[in-house]
């Protein structure tokens, strides 16, 4: 396998420091508000990431932290006059919720921020006692910069000489303009964790670094094997998670860094059903997340993403394809089977998540299967090989993964659907009762509502003509 490696610049061939284990973690969302599309898509993207590590035989312990305390919850929960735990619970389930609607797999650890304070106080403490930190007049604590002569080398920022060389003599402030708040003291009523060096709430940056002490980290040059996130985390967020961990521990933080591109909006053209809204559970009332999941995955993770509906159709139509060779396939039991197109799929992916290609070797597939079904509609090797297919497609992307007559009924509203549910149960009694006259025509009566149904073993499916 190999991947991209963002502070290298290049490709590298993934090799775990320890054996068959690798440890992920990825930085995860501000518990604050719903999920926008660009939580969406690194989410997605390490969810394909540990699809594929896992499909490559390695045990994956695959972290993803919630940061549920912070300024802008303590501020939403003064606003609407709740509890920070309200919020924070609301926004964590509706987190929940979204990504599973995208299909996306729960990480196997989802550290929240004030379940590590004890980690926190302990890195703190290191910090502080390799003079890599300082307290200022306030209490609060600060991150040296000046003391880590490997800060911003993994972002490859330039040096900002005036910041550095302009010190400030003076408590009341930080030393130097690029040093981070370790901690900030808190001298009021407000919510605050004891510590030795005084009450108050972590930086944003420490957690990462000590949730990764506490939860995955071994003996090695580097705490984890890849860490990942959204590509604007990697300065300064992820330059100062590097500092603490290399200045507080005896190791490097990761072996590997992963940043997907960002999300954009093309605004005006989305007016119409999603508004300018980024955020997925407004995107879920008009699509299906399988479809979202399949369009958000279909350009390369590195590439910068421009969200807009026509791609999005596009997107769908090629998914579409994908369904309509399961509809085929319908009853048949999947078989354990091993076939040439496994293989590439996986070859494809292990490329740097090389998803053009895979999406390209799933069509030519979809194509070549429908090619044979179309000469001998019971070609039972071609269905079974089409199915083992689709179940690698599954596994590995997440995509084909519903009943294909549910997939293609998305959007029918409620009424129609009872409709077609009471003529089809109507139907269904006539030709019990072997009224074949009735039973025929509640069928034309069906399809003249533009409705397709197809008789098998297991009941009566249906689905509307496009
Ligand atoms: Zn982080």
């Amino acid at each position: 396998m190999v991947i991209y490696d963002s502070v290298a610049k290049e490709k590298r061939r993934f090799v775990p420091q320890h054996g068959n284990d690798v440890t992920l973690y990825v930085c995860g969302p501000t518990v604050y508000d719903d999920a926008h599309l660009g939580h969406a898509k690194s989410a997605l993207v390490f969810d394909l990431l540990s699809r594929v590590l896992r499909a490559n035989g390695y045990h994956v312990t695959y972290a993803r932290n919630i940061t549920d305390i912070d300024d802008k919850i303590i501020h939403k929960a003064k606003e609407r006059h709740v509890s920070i735990g309200e919020i924070t619970t609301t926004y964590i389930e509706a987190y929940h919720h979204d990504m599973a609607a995208l299909g996306i797999a729960r990480p196997n650890l989802e550290p929240r921020a004030t379940e590590s304070i004890e980690a926190m106080i302990i890195m703190i403490e290191q910090l502080l006692a390799n003079n890599h930190a300082y307290a200022i007049e306030n209490g609060d604590i600060y991150f040296d910069t000046s003391s880590d002569h490997r800060y911003l080398t993994l972002s490859g920022q330039l040096q900002d000489a005036d910041a550095r060389r302009q010190r400030v003599e003076s408590s009341h402030l930080k030393r130097h303009q690029s040093d981070f708040a370790l901690w900030k003291a808190v001298h009021d009523e407000s919510i605050a964790f004891e510590a030795p060096f005084g009450r108050g709430r972590p930086g944003w940056h420490l957690e990462c670094s000590a949730m990764i002490e506490k939860h995955l980290a071994r003996d090695g040059a580097y705490a984890i094997d890849i860490h990942g996130g959204g590509a604007d985390l990697l300065f300064p967020h992820h330059e100062n998670e590097a500092a603490q961990t290399r200045c507080a521990t005896n190791h490097e933080l990761a072996a590997y860094w992963m940043h997907n591109g960002f999300v954009t909006i093309e605004g005006e053209k989305m007016s119409k059903s999603l508004g300018n809204s980024f955020f997925i559970k407004d995107a879920l009332k008009v699509y299906q997340g399988e479809v979202l999941r399949f369009y958000l995955l279909s350009t390369h993770y590195r590439a910068n993403f421009n969200f807009n509906e026509t791609d999005l159709l596009a997107s769908k139509k090629r998914l579409d394809k994908l369904y309509r060779l399961k509809k085929r396939l319908f009853g048949l039991k999947a078989i354990a089977m091993v076939t040439p197109f496994q293989t590439q799929l996986l070859d494809a992916l292990n490329d740097d998540l090389n998803v053009s290609k895979a999406l390209a070797l799933i069509d030519e597939m979809i194509v070549l299967s429908n090619e044979k079904l179309d000469i001998n509609a019971k070609d039972k090797v071609a269905k079974k090989e089409a199915l083992a297919n689709i179940e690698t497609i599954a596994t590995l992307l997440g995509f084909g993964t519903n009943n294909p007559f549910n997939y293609f009924q998305h959007g029918i509203d409620t009424a129609t659907r009872q409709t077609v549910e009471a003529l089809i149960a109507q139907r269904n009694d006539a030709k019990r009762a072997k009224d074949f006259a009735t039973s025929d025509a509640l069928r034309d009566t069906i399809l003249a509502l533009g409705i397709s149904l197809m008789d098998t073993p297991e009941g009566t499916f249906w689905e509307r003509n496009d």
